[in-house]
C-alpha cells in the first residue's frame, strides 16, 4: 500500500498526500518514507510488542503515551511527539485511539487484549472478505482469527472487498448476521466505523457467500 507524506493545512490540520480536500498544499510534516517507518513501529508496540520495547500495556490496551514516545525514540532519534501526533491525527484508517495521556491500538493485535471499554456492534450485518477454498472451509468451522487476536469484520461490502483484494483476485465476501450472534451472546464491538471485531463468528450465523 502507498503510503503518503503527512502536510498540515492551517484550516484542516494534519493530512496525508500532497493537496489537503480544500485543495491546499500545506507545510510538509514528515515525509513518506519515514511515515512508513514511524507506523510500522508505533503499530508494532501497540499491536504486537510492547515487552520489546519496555512499554507497559494495561488489559484493554492502553500505553501511556510518553511511554511510547520515549521507545519510539531510542530507536528514530528524528522523531518526537510531535510526530506520533501528526501521523495519529492524519491516518484515515482509524488505527489509533489517542485519549488524554494514553494511546493505543484500535484493531489488529495479536497479543491478547481485552478490549471491555469498546462499544458493541450496532450494526445488523457484517462482512468477512476472503478467497474461495477458504470461504468454503470457513462455512463449516466458522470465522476465527488467524494471527490476529480477533476476527475483523467489516461494516460495509465495499470495505470488506478492498481488504479480500490485497490477498487474492477473486475475493468471496461471507455475510454475517451480527445482530443475531449479538442477541445469542457472541461479544461484536466496534473498533472503528469500518471495521468490528470478534473472538469467532460460530458458522451458523454466516448467512451467505456473495461473489464478486
Ligand atoms: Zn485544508
Amino acid at each position: 500500500m502507498n503510503v503518503e507524506d503527512i502536510r498540515l493545512c492551517p484550516v484542516h490540520g494534519y493530512y496525508r498526500g500532497e493537496k489537503c480536500s480544500c485543495g491546499y498544499e500545506g507545510e510538509l510534516i514528515l515525509e513518506s518514507q519515514k511515515v512508513e517507518k514511524l507506523g510500522r513501529l508505533v503499530s508494532g508496540i501497540l499491536r504486537h510488542f510492547p515487552d520489546r520495547f519496555g512499554v507497559k500495556m494495561d488489559e484493554n490496551g492502553w500505553v501511556s503515551f510518553n511511554d511510547l514516545v520515549r521507545a519510539v525514540k531510542r530507536r528514530y532519534r528524528w522523531a518526537n511527539q510531535w510526530l506520533i501526533k501528526a501521523m495519529v491525527y492524519s491516518d484515515a484508517k482509524g488505527r489509533y485511539e489517542l485519549r488524554g495521556d494514553r494511546i493505543r491500538a484500535r484493531y489488529g493485535h495479536s497479543i491478547k487484549v481485552k478490549l471491555s471499554d469498546y462499544p458493541l456492534c450496532d450494526k445488523e450485518v457484517l462482512y468477512y472478505g476472503t478467497g474461495e477454498e477458504e470461504a468454503h472451509r470457513l462455512l463449516d468451522i466458522g470465522i476465527k482469527p488467524v494471527n490476529q487476536a480477533y476476527v475483523h469484520l467489516s461494516t460495509t461490502l465495499e470495505k470488506s472487498e478492498e481488504v479480500a483484494r490485497l490477498r487474492t483476485d477473486e475475493p468471496i465476501i461471507l455475510e454475517v448476521d451480527a445482530k443475531s450472534a449479538l442477541k445469542n451472546g457472541i461479544r461484536i464491538v466496534m473498533a472503528n466505523e469500518h471495521i468490528a471485531l470478534a473472538e469467532e463468528i460460530p458458522p451458523k450465523y454466516i448467512l451467505r457467500m456473495i461473489k464478486l
